[in-house]
């Protein structure tokens, strides 16, 4: 046997389940199609002086796995989004603060954007009377949430942001699953860039890149997997953390194929798509205290990636989920970054395009071996995560994101899937 486990995958969740498994002392090897690890975290280091995340920015609450890391590897982290008073909306020829706009929309239907608890608590009660489920637009107005039609594409433009996924696509007892409990309301940037935690999370394991997994044969004692380089690898147990969309039928072949509620599970849910801008300019045109703001044009949700930093330049990130991500794609790069200046000039003026200096769009649908930002769950899929998470023959062995019943689409979500793999394959040898 070459190896005792091999895990497909060098993201948070095949990283996080090498490092638990090699602590065990046992022989491990990570295979990663691409040509760098960290797969959906991805630091890019020359566009400013200070990172700026291609995928993964933000670790979403106080009180998560990551913090673990972060404290370990001597990382630091940077607080966002703490004020409203920063956040800004642009609706309806407005631009005003959060906590203004929210005054000037009747009171209290902006709090569908800076907090999901009102869609949670109709979908609470809608799950507590034992109805079917159904898509988030019709659990809206079937609570009577009328939210001012000015207003209204400002919250669909967050959710599709958040969940990469339009209101009609996400399910309400899916929403309910995924429930984030205990993780803590507040947002943060690694200081050195989420790539820093890959790094070392990395450092210890052994890790073949640029080594596509095109095959995976099994037997009850062994799994044998075929690379695409012509490399073929046995061992007792392998782990498969690839992304939804490269478990679909025709990417990785199963040999015997997988079990059908699996394959059911890997097709009903949703993969998510996001696209971000990210614009460089000469000078900033914002208002200094401006950190971040939504927009009911096109291009979404927009902050400052250098925030809080003394080191920051004047850079700006658009962040486009679902039909807005689908739309600045169809366009095309060019014509992409031109929408955003648009949208920029219409808020700022004139000198938005005079002060442009560079810009990137980063569409994940796009980048081989991923294509796609985060899974989402549809209308009747709640429970199938469970159902992707289950081993298969008592050697084949599954994490990553989608696989994280309550912390999908994050990344303390993979890495808790790494950690609770580990132990399921620990427990079997
Ligand atoms: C734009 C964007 C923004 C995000 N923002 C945040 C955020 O702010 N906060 C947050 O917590 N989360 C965020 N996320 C989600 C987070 O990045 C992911 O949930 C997490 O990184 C997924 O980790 P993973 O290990 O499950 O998968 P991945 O990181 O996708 O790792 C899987 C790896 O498998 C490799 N692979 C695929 N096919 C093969 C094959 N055949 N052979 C070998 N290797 C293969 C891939 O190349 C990849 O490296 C964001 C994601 C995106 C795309």
């Amino acid at each position: 046997m070459d190896f005792d486990v091999i895990v497909v995958g060098a993201g948070a969740a095949g990283l996080s389940a090498a490092a638990e498994l090699q602590d065990l002392g046992l022989n491990v090897l990570v295979l990663e199609a691409r040509d760098q690890i960290g797969g959906r975290m991805d630091t890019d280091y020359q566009f400013a002086p200070h990172p700026i995340e291609r995928g993964a920015e933000f670790v979403h609450g106080e009180n998560v796995v990551t913090w673990e890391l972060i404290r370990k590897l001597g990382l630091h982290a940077l607080p966002a989004f703490q004020n409203d008073e920063y956040y800004y909306i642009d609706a309806a020829g407005q631009f005003l603060p959060l906590p203004q706009a929210s005054r000037t929309s009747g009171g209290g239907t902006l709090k569908f954007i800076s907090t999901r608890s009102g869609v949670c608590e109709l979908a609470k009660n809608w799950a507590n009377s034992g109805k079917p489920d159904t898509d988030l637009d019709s659990l809206l107005a079937a609570g009577g949430v009328h939210l001012d039609s000015r207003f209204y594409s400002i919250v669909r433009h967050s959710f599709e942001g958040l969940d990469a996924a339009g209101l009609r696509q996400l399910g309400v007892y899916g929403l309910m699953e995924t429930s984030y409990e205990g993780d803590g309301d507040s947002d943060f940037r690694i200081s050195e860039g989420y790539s820093s935690l890959v790094y070392h999370l990395g450092q210890q394991a052994s890790i073949l890149v640029n080594t596509p997994v095109e095959s995976v044969k099994w037997t009850p004692s062994e799994v044998r997997l075929a690379m695409t380089t012509g490399l073929t690898l046995q061992a007792q147990k392998a782990i498969i953390t690839v992304p939804l969309t490269q478990l679909q039928p025709g990417k990785i072949r199963f040999d015997p194929p997988l079990p059908q509620d699996k394959l059911n599970a890997i097709t009903r849910l949703g993969a998510g798509h996001i696209v971000k801008l990210v614009l460089r300019f000469h000078e900033s045109f914002w208002p200094a205290k401006m950190e971040c703001f939504a927009t009911d044009k096109h291009t979404g949700f927009w902050w400052r990636p250098g925030w809080g930093r003394s080191d920051e330049i004047p850079v700006l990130t658009a962040y486009a989920g679902a039909g807005l991500a689908d739309r600045l794609v169809k366009f095309g790069h060019d014509a992409a970054i031109q929408i955003a200046l648009e949208d920029l000039t219409q808020l700022f003026g004139n000198r938005v395009r005079t002060t442009y200096a560079d810009g990137m769009v980063l569409n994940w649908q796009a980048e081989s071996y991923i294509e796609m930002a985060y899974s989402y769950c549809p209308v009747g899929a709640a429970g199938l995560r469970a159902v992707l998470s289950r081993p298969v023959g008592g050697v084949l062995f599954f994490a990553g994101e989608a696989t994280s019943v309550k912390r999908s689409a994050t990344v303390h979500g993979a890495i808790e899937s790494g950690r609770r793999v580990a132990e399921e394959v620990r427990a079997k040898l």
